[in-house]
Order: C-alpha cells, then sequence, then structure tokens
C-alpha cells in the first residue's frame, strides 16, 4: 500500500490529490496501518478484504475478527463519507486559517450541524491525544489568561479564562512541547493562582520522574517566562481571528487544536497526514509521538 503522499497545501491540489472516495479509502488505510494490515484483535497481518459494503470490511485470516477503517475510531457509525471527513482534517489541517462550522458545511455540502460535529470529534481526537502526551525533562509553566486583556478590578472578568502554559524545553533550552490548559475556577482565588492549580497542572499534565519543573503563577514575577505568555497571547488572537471568540465550554478543544499544530511543527511532522492517523486511530490508544503510532512521513 502506498505510504508516501505527497501532502496537498491548497483545495484545489487536495481535490486533485482525493477526487474520489476510494482514494481517501486508500489514504485512510495507509494511516490506519501503516506497515500493512494488522488484526486489531490478534495481530495477524493478513485479511480477507469485502468490498461490495460502502466501505471495505477487513476479516482476520486468523482470527476471523470483522474491523473497518472506522471500527473504533472517531468516524465510527457516521453516514459521512470519508471524502468529506478527509476534506475536514484537510481544511482543519492548516495552519493559516483552520476552518469553522459554517465554512466547512458550505464546502462538503453538509448541515451546519453535521460539520460542527466533525470538526467537535476530531477536536476530540486531538484533546485525547494531547492528553496522552505527559510534559517531561525540564519543564515550565506559566499562568497566563485568554480573553479580555487584564483588567485592573478586583473581580474576574466573565469573559476571562485563566490557563496555565507549559513546555518540555529539548537540551538546547528550546520548547519541544507546548500546552495550554485552562485553570477551573476552584484553583483561582481573587485573581490569583492557588498552590492548587500548578499541583492540579502537575497531576495531569506533566511526567512523574521529571527532572526539573518550575511554575510561575504571579502576574508580575521577575521570573516569568515571557515566551510562554507570549505563546498564549499568541493562541488567543489565533483563535479570536477563526472562531470570533469562544466561551468556556470548548474552549480547550480549541486551545489543544492550536498546540497540536505548533507541536507538529516544532518537530516538522505532518499535520494533516498525522491528523488523518489520529482519526483511523483506536480511540483507546490515541497518543501523541508513540513511535508505533506515528505514520511514515512524507
Ligand atoms: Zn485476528
Amino acid at each position: 500500500m502506498e505510504t508516501n503522499f505527497y501532502l496537498p497545501s491548497t483545495l484545489e491540489q487536495f481535490h486533485q490529490q482525493f477526487p474520489t472516495e476510494e482514494a481517501c479509502i486508500d489514504y485512510f488505510f495507509s494511516t490506519k496501518w501503516p506497515s500493512g494490515f494488522s488484526c486489531p484483535h490478534c495481530g495477524h497481518p493478513h485479511a480477507y478484504i469485502t468490498s461490495t459494503r460502502r466501505l471495505p470490511l477487513y476479516e482476520c485470516l486468523q482470527c476471523h475478527h470483522q474491523t473497518s477503517l472506522t471500527a473504533g475510531t472517531i468516524m465510527a457509525g457516521s453516514r459521512t463519507s470519508l471524502h468529506k471527513w478527509l476534506t475536514a482534517i484537510f481544511l482543519i489541517s492548516r495552519t493559516d486559517t483552520g476552518t469553522n462550522a459554517v465554512a466547512l458545511s458550505k464546502i462538503i455540502s453538509v448541515t451546519y450541524k453535521t460539520a460542527w460535529l466533525i470538526l467537535h470529534k476530531i477536536r476530540h481526537a486531538i484533546s485525547t491525544a494531547d492528553r496522552g502526551t505527559l510534559l517531561s525533562g525540564i519543564v515550565q509553566v506559566n499562568s497566563a489568561v485568554y480573553g479580555k486583556p487584564y483588567n485592573p478590578y478586583f473581580r474576574n472578568h466573565p469573559q476571562e479564562h485563566y490557563l496555565l502554559a507549559g513546555s518540555s524545553l529539548d537540551i538546547h533550552g528550546d520548547p519541544s512541547y507546548f500546552k495550554l490548559k485552562l485553570v477551573p475556577k476552584i484553583h483561582i482565588k481573587e485573581k490569583l493562582f492557588q498552590r492548587s492549580a500548578a499541583l492540579d497542572f502537575t497531576q495531569q499534565h506533566i511526567e512523574s520522574h521529571t527532572s526539573s519543573i518550575e511554575f510561575v503563577t504571579g502576574r508580575f514575577s521577575s521570573k516569568r517566562f515571557r515566551a510562554l505568555i507570549a505563546f498564549a497571547l499568541q493562541a488567543g488572537k489565533s483563535i479570536n481571528k477563526n472562531f470570533h471568540g469562544i466561551g468556556q465550554k470548548y474552549l480547550q478543544h480549541y486551545l489543544d487544536e492550536f498546540c497540536f499544530k505548533v507541536n507538529l511543527t516544532l518537530r516538522e511532522a505532518p499535520i494533516f497526514q498525522h491528523l488523518a492517523h489520529l482519526c483511523t486511530a483506536s480511540n483507546a490508544k490515541l497518543s501523541f509521538f508513540n513511535p508505533q503510532n506515528m505514520p511514515i512521513c512524507a
């Protein structure tokens, strides 16, 4: 199976490269099984393929387990064609603009509700994979704010969302993986980050054997990590530009999407290919940068 796909950069190129449902099926096969078919039940490398259905069905020659490209993935049970799914993956992969449900619904001719659901599921895969990837090595974390800029008043502004921006540093001291996480309001008191905010972040997002962790949550601390503050600011600007500002409910998904693109760009990994891989990976196995999960880069 061909795995070394040239990656499209415009929608026109995308349509040329993936003109049919069959082309998308082939592509998803290569992102799901970069080394060829592998039975999810027993690992056997050979299957009997039934192609008379809307999507091919693969029956393991050893244990007779039946699977498909979408079984156990975020696309499971969807009646939307794989061509439309891959178009959405392409649009969300773009680093300059991304996409939103209004634009997507027009481009792939589905209802707003369907477009919203597709994007929501893709972002869910990104968020799940990020949760499975912990910061490690030398870790720096700084407080930040999304929404209205800091106001001088004592009370929180309702559109002010408190964040912790963290990164792992490589041996040169440069960030190699970013995370931006919303801080639950219980960890904020009178605009100040409580110690529980750092504890919570450490538990959820940092490897337990990490050699060095530095937290700065004081707004005017001379030790603050300016690069992390700038990163959070850049994320906020990008989200506001593409989505015209959003509420608390889905903000974490948008923050994760922003970090996902930056993290892959740092590693010079192709975003489109990686995202297609995440969307065909089993929901239970989602994580980034697991060498076994990493598709072959074009
Ligand atoms: Zn099997």
